[in-house]
């Protein structure tokens, strides 16, 4: 059986901060506020695990209002996610990411996210898409306030893919 799940995630920019996107540091870039390292593409691609999942949000497992959480790596998130999605006895399928900002530019960076997030999910590269576009210069994307990270996976279970009762 097949299982789909999705991930949105948008923070603003700090440019205090260093940008990092799918585990990989973006230069010469500011970076994005948030109560973790702000890594939307990994908070996104987590959601989208949870969702597949039928587990809840990140929210609920790493509350943003928990100082355990400070400044986070964000692949802390994206581990717990994939640990959920294994205790199901699931296996993911394909991870598919589209980054709308409308900068930095991305393009120079995606092999390299490709590859990272990949890696964080022990997956072959070529299970991972990343993808970037703008909102030619619409609306606060477009005004280059925030970034915004979307994210679909599959999950394939061998049984009914019954969620686990009680994951959270
Ligand atoms: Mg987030």
């Amino acid at each position: 059986m097949i299982r789909i799940g999705q991930g949105v995630d948008v923070h603003p920019f700090d440019d205090a901060r260093p940008l990092i996107l799918g585990g990989v540091r973006i230069s010469d870039s500011g970076g994005l506020a948030g109560h973790s390292d702000a890594d939307a593409v990994l908070h996104a691609i987590t959601d989208a695990l949870l969702g597949a999942a039928g587990a809840g949000d990140i929210g609920q497992y790493f509350p943003s209002d928990d100082p355990k959480w400070s400044g986070a790596s964000s692949s802390i998130f994206i581990r717990e996610a994939k640990r959920v999605v294994r205790d199901m006895e699931a296996s993911i399928s394909n991870v598919d990411v589209t980054i709308i900002a409308q900068k930095p530019k991305l393009a120079p960076f995606r092999e390299a996210m490709r590859a990272s997030i990949a890696k964080l999910l022990d997956l072959p590269p070529g299970h991972v898409n990343v993808k970037a576009t703008t909102t030619d210069h619409l609306g606060f994307i477009g005004r280059a306030e925030g970034i915004c990270a979307m994210a679909i996976v599959a999950i394939a279970t061998d049984t009914a893919g019954s969620p686990i009762e009680g994951a959270l």
